[in-house]
């Protein structure tokens, strides 16, 4: 029975099959023969393959939106791989440090997901509060804007409030139990 004619190139393997379709080529990171598995490799190996970004072309940044609404992320860093909030990494990135846990980055324009760096401020902890204290809606007290005597009768009642519910508590203490 005549064989069947092959299809391929006719370059031998190693066993000497005539079976391969594509020819070697030379490594263009090392610059080794070898035999490429698929028509686009340039590359021998794996390691060799990563050389040629210095050993960084792996994935450096993958990021999400967490449940508060604030961009996270995995990046990697001369420390290595590293979980960060974006906003907190960008401010890193700009002063070229990491920053300690007592310096917060605020976001100016309120967008938690905004996080160009005009729109980041470092802070202290402290004036980090302040400034969202500065912007907080007060219901009770000085913002009402009360008149002395009105501020007055508020605090008296809260005063008979309070010594109202210690007297209910102290009540129920002394009462007898069964
Ligand atoms: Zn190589
Ligand atoms: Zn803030």
């Amino acid at each position: 029975m005549p064989r069947a004619e092959t299809p391929y190139s006719g370059l031998a393997d190693t066993w000497g099959r005539q079976n391969r379709k594509l020819h070697n080529k030379s490594c263009a990171e090392c610059g080794s023969d070898f035999r490429p598995r698929r028509a686009g490799a340039s590359y021998c190996s794996r390691p060799c393959a990563r050389k040629k970004n210095g050993g960084q072309n792996v994935q450096l940044q993958t990021w999400w939106v967490n449940s508060k609404g604030y961009i996270e992320g995995r990046v990697l860093t001369a420390q290595g791989h590293r979980r960060v909030k974006q906003h907190r990494f960008v401010m890193e990135c700009h002063l070229g440090r990491l920053l300690r846990e007592d310096e917060h980055v605020h976001h100016r324009n309120g967008v938690k997901s905004d996080n160009q760096l005009d729109n980041l401020e470092l802070l202290s902890s402290s004036q980090h509060t302040r400034e969202h204290n500065s912007e907080r809606v007060y219901r009770r007290g000085y913002k009402l804007n009360l008149s002395a005597a009105e501020r007055g009768r508020r605090s008296e009642r809260m005063a008979r409030r309070h010594s109202d519910n210690r007297a209910a508590a102290l009540a129920k203490v002394e009462a007898p139990r069964g």
